[in-house]
C-alpha cells in the first residue's frame, strides 16, 4: 500500500484531531525510523519524549516478550510478582517513600488532583469542597475534562464545559505570584519544571527553590509535573535536580516504559498517598505485571547505558550548535539536556514550514504552537548523529 492509501484511510476512518506531518512509518530502531517507503528518518521528537531509550530497545523488548508469555494482567483485585519489586526499583532511583501506579500520564494528573484534595481535607483541615489547586498559565498536564478546565490554551479547551471548579492560574516563572496566590484552602501547587508543550519554557534560575520554600512554609504540596521533562530528558534523572530540590509528589509517565507501554506514577515523599484508602481510586491496568515488568527494564536501560549523563553531553553540544545559526527570523534558541526549541518571530511564517523542510532532508520534528520547533531525540543519539542532524537543520533554519 502507498503512502497516500494509509493516509487516505486515516483521513476517511479516524476521528481529525491530530494534524500529523504526512509521514507513514512502519519500523524504529535507536533514534531512526522508516516509512513505508523505506526511507529513514532521525525521530526528533521521540513521541513527545516517551521514546527516551531509543525505538524498540531490544532490552525492553526482550522483557516485554517474555512478560507477555507469564502474565499480563490480574487487576489489583490480586498481587502479582512484579508490582513490589516495581515500586522498589522506583522508590530507590528517585529517593521516593510511596508510588501510585497508572497508565497515561493525564490520569497521574488526576490522581494527584484527587490524592491532594483528600490530603487537603483530612489532614490539613480544608472545609469540605472548598480546596484550592493553583496551576500556571500556558500549562500542559493532559486531556481530562478537568486538566483542559484549567489549561489557557483555547484550542485545548474551548467548547469542553463546564469545567471543574477549584483551580487558580497564575503566571509561570515568578515565584511572588504563587505567594501572593495561596489562601487557606490553598491543598497543591501543580507545575512543570520545564513547560514542554508551551514550547520548551524555562523558568528563571532559582525559581523551583524559591516555590519549594514557598509551599513548605504555607503547607501547601508542591506537584511537579515531570511526564515530559522526568526519566533523564533535561540531562537529570528529575528536572528538579537542576536546582537541587525535592517536590512533594512527582509525576513521571511517557518514558517510564521507553514507549512500549502506557505506564505512569505518582511519587510521593509526603504521607499525601497515605490518604487513599482501599476502594477510594483505582485503574484496572494501573499496576499490571507487563507494564510493571516493561517499566522495571525502561528504568534500568536509562542506568545501566548511561542514558542521563548522554543527554546532558549531546544536549550542550546541541544546544552550541543550534546557536550558531544566524538568522534574523529565529527569536530564541534554548534548551536544558535533548530537550530543545528554536523559536521564530511570527512574521517567520510559521514552525511547520520549516518541519515539513526538515521531513524532506529525513529528520522528523513537530512544531508546538505556530513559531517554536522542538527537538527532543531519543537519549541514546551520539555525537556522530547530532552532527548529522545539524547538517540538515543548519541550511533549513538559515533559508
Ligand atoms: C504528555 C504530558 C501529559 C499527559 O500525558 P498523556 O500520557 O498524554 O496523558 C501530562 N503532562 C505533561 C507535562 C506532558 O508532557
Amino acid at each position: 500500500m502507498s503512502q497516500e492509501a494509509f493516509i487516505n484511510l486515516e483521513q476517511q476512518y479516524g476521528a481529525h484531531n491530530y494534524k500529523p506531518l504526512d509521514v507513514v512509518l512502519t519500523r524504529g530502531e535507536g533514534v531512526w525510523v522508516w516509512d513505508v517507503d523505506g526511507n529513514r528518518y532521525m525521530d526528533c521528537l521521540s513521541a513527545y519524549s516517551a521514546v527516551n531509550q531509543g525505538h524498540c530497545h531490544p532490552r525492553i523488548m526482550a522483557t516485554m516478550i517474555e512478560q507477555a508469555r507469564k502474565l499480563t494482567l490480574t487487576s489489583r483485585a490480586f498481587r502479582n510478582d512484579q508490582l513490589g519489586l516495581f515500586y522498589k526499583e522506583l522508590c530507590e532511583l528517585t529517593n521516593s517513600h510511596k508510588v501510585l501506579p497508572m497508565n497515561s500520564g493525564a490520569e497521574a494528573v488526576e490522581t494527584v488532583i484527587k490524592a491532594v484534595r483528600k490530603w487537603g481535607y483530612r489532614v490539613k483541615g480544608v472545609p469540605e469542597e472548598k480546596a484550592e489547586i493553583i496551576v500556571c498559565e500556558n500549562n500542559f498536564h493532559g486531556r481530562t475534562i478537568t486538566i483542559v478546565g484549567f489549561s489557557t490554551d483555547p484550542t485545548s479547551r474551548d467548547g469542553f464545559g463546564p469545567f471543574t471548579p477549584g483551580f487558580k492560574i497564575i503566571p509561570f516563572g515568578n515565584a511572588r505570584d504563587l505567594e501572593n496566590a495561596i489562601g487557606p484552602n490553598t491543598v497543591g501547587f501543580l507545575v512543570e519544571p520545564i513547560q514542554g508543550e508551551a514550547g520548551v519554557v524555562i523558568p528563571p534560575p532559582g525559581y523551583l527553590k524559591q516555590v519549594k520554600e514557598i509551599c513548605q512554609r504555607n503547607n501547601v504540596v508542591l506537584i511537579l509535573d515531570e511526564i515530559q521533562t522526568g526519566l533523564g530528558r533535561t540531562g537529570k534523572l528529575l528536572a528538579e535536580e537542576h536546582e537541587g530540590i525535592e517536590a512533594d509528589l512527582t509525576l513521571v509517565g511517557k518514558a517510564l516504559s521507553g514507549g512500549f507501554y502506557p505506564v505512569s506514577a505518582v511519587l510521593s515523599n509526603t504521607e499525601v498517598l497515605g490518604v487513599l484508602r482501599p476502594g477510594e481510586h483505582g485503574s484496572t491496568f494501573g499496576g499490571n505485571p507487563l507494564a510493571c515488568a516493561i517499566a522495571r527494564t525502561a528504568l534500568k536501560v536509562l542506568i545501566e547505558e548511561n542514558l542521563i549523563a548522554n543527554a546532558a553531553e549531546m544536549g550542550t553540544y546541541f544546544l552550541e550548535g543550534l546557536k550558531q545559526i544566524s538568522n534574523p527570523k529565529i527569536k530564541e534558541v534554548r534548551g536544558k539536556g535533548l530537550l530543545l526549541a528554536v523559536e521564530l518571530y511570527p512574521e517567520a511564517g510559521g514552525a511547520r514550514g520549516y518541519c515539513e523542510r526538515l521531513m524532506e532532508k529525513g529528520l522528523l520534528c513537530k512544531e508546538t504552537h505556530d513559531n517554536i520547533i522542538r527537538f527532543a531525540p531519543p537519549l541514546v543519539i551520539t555525537k556522530k548523529q547530532v552532527d548529522w542532524a545539524l547538517e540538515r537543520i543548519i541550511p533549513v533554519l538559515r533559508s
